[in-house]
């Protein structure tokens, strides 16, 4: 249709023109952060509020703009990790369950600043404590994305000796995502060939194998998560989500990061 044609769009017409110049984004995704990411630059600042606003102003907005169905699944390392425990003479197992519940403290940091600006959102527990969030029930969560909620999963798969990698691949595997959106916080906006924090000849990646990543050990997200993803051909794209933006960009579609697939 041009400006000259002074008839009314017909109803693919005018999906056609909006389509144009609204870019298209994924239908649904796994979002996973490490704790990280929630963190802020100032000396014991576990979750940072400034960083967490901006994070869900961006969820939202992909809500809204693109109407990606969006699952969110947030470690918890930047207030326990398994590792942190065994270290201090913890079982293992024990341990572990320390950090899933960190993962509930951040599910409830997202899901209130979510809701502050008005996207609904659920958080869906692998452990259960009825009194703050939903027990995790697959159907149930398919509903809630159905229904424009935001999904955070919270507590990882609720067992021991895995992490929130994996737990991010198996609810997208469950949940029949398109992808997992991998946001990395260190800096690495991606899969490069060496370490690009101690070799400047680093190059990042546009796309890469599964099993290239594999074969050459390139440590984009715990190998659990990525021999899963490969055997249920779910792509990953790792990008550097603490760059403003960057979610917006990664589900939308626009180039960014490394696809793993
Ligand atoms: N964890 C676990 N089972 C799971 C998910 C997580 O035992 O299914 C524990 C594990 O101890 C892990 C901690 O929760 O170290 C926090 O998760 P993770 O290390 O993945 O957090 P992130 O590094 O992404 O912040």
């Amino acid at each position: 249709m041009t400006i000259a044609d002074n008839r009314q769009p017909n109803e693919s017409e005018a999906q056609a023109a909006l389509a144009a110049v609204v870019p298209q984004g994924w239908s649904r995704v796994v979002l996973k952060m490490s704790g990280e990411a929630l963190g802020g630059s100032k000396a014991g600042e576990t979750i940072s509020g400034d960083t967490v606003e901006r994070i869900a102003n961006e969820v939202a907005s992909c809500r809204s703009r693109f109407g990606t169905e969006l699952a969110i699944v947030v470690g918890g390392g930047n207030i326990w990790r398994g590792t942190t425990g065994t270290g201090a003479g913890l079982d293992r197992a024990t341990s572990d369950y320390m950090g899933m519940l960190a993962t509930v403290i951040n599910s409830l940091a997202l899901q209130n600043a979510i809701e502050r600006i008005g996207q609904p959102t659920r958080v869906l527990t692998a452990i259960e404590m009825a009194e703050i969030a939903e027990p995790y029930i697959r159907r149930r969560a398919i509903r809630h994305l159905e229904k424009g909620r935001v999904v955070i999963f919270a507590a990882g798969m609720g067992n021991p000796y895995f992490t929130t990698d994996t737990s991010a691949a198996l609810r997208a595997a469950e949940i029949e995502a398109q992808v997992i959106l991998k946001g990395t916080h260190s800096g690495v906006d991606g899969v490069y060939s060496a370490d690009p924090l101690k070799d400047s000849k680093a190059v990042r990646f546009e796309d890469i194998s599964f099993s290239e990543v594999i074969q050459k050990d390139l440590r984009a997200m715990d190998m659990t998560a990525i021999t899963f993803c490969m055997d249920n051909q779910i792509p990953i794209l790792v990008f550097d989500v603490m760059t403003p933006g960057n979610i917006i960009k990664a589900i939308s579609r626009q180039t960014i990061g490394t696809l793993i697939k």
